[in-house]
C-alpha cells in the first residue's frame, strides 16, 4: 500500500491514528488525526464527550452505506470519487472500518442516509457530567434499548 488511505495521494506516508483507526496517510491528511507518537499521550478525561459521540455511530453503518450505494446505482469508484476518498478506503469502510466523522457526514449527504444516532439526552448528560464513569455510559446505552 503506497497511497494515502484518506485521499489516495501517492508518496511519503505516515501512520496516523484517525478517530481510533490506524491508517497510513500522507502528511497533509495526518493533521486530521493525531499522529501515532502523539496519540500515546492523548488520553484525557475530557475525551468522554467524544467517546459518547463515537458510541452514537450506528453499528450497522457498513451495511447501510453499501445498500444505499447499490440502490443509488453507484459502484465503489463512483461513490469514492464523489466523497473524495480512494476506492480502497471506501471498500474498507463497507467492510466495517469506521469512517471519520467528517467522512461519515459526506456519506450521509451523498447517500441520503443517517449514520449517527441523535440521542441528545445521552450526549447532554455526558457533557454536563464529565465525571460520568464508563459503567454509567454502558448503563445508559442498555436502558436506551
Ligand atoms: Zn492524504
Amino acid at each position: 500500500m503506497t497511497e494515502c488511505e484518506m485521499c489516495g495521494w501517492n508518496g511519503d506516508l505516515v501512520r496516523a491514528n484517525v478517530e481510533g483507526t490506524i491508517l497510513r496517510v500522507c502528511k497533509k491528511c495526518s493533521v486530521l488525526g493525531a499522529k501515532m507518537e502523539e496519540a500515546k499521550t492523548e488520553q484525557k478525561p475530557l475525551s468522554l464527550a467524544r467517546k459518547m459521540e463515537i458510541s452514537e455511530f450506528v453499528p450497522d453503518f457498513a451495511e447501510k452505506i453499501r445498500h444505499a450505494r447499490e440502490s443509488a446505482g453507484m459502484n465503489k469508484s463512483d461513490l469514492a470519487r464523489r466523497i473524495g476518498v480512494s476506492p480502497s478506503l471506501l471498500s474498507r469502510i463497507e467492510k466495517g472500518m469506521r469512517p471519520t466523522d467528517a467522512l461519515a457526514r459526506k456519506l450521509e449527504k451523498e447517500l441520503k442516509i443517517g449514520l449517527f444516532y441523535t440521542d441528545t439526552l445521552t450526549t447532554v448528560k455526558a457533557e454536563r457530567t464529565p465525571e460520568v464513569t464508563l459503567g454509567d455510559v454502558v448503563e445508559l446505552r442498555i436502558r436506551k434499548k
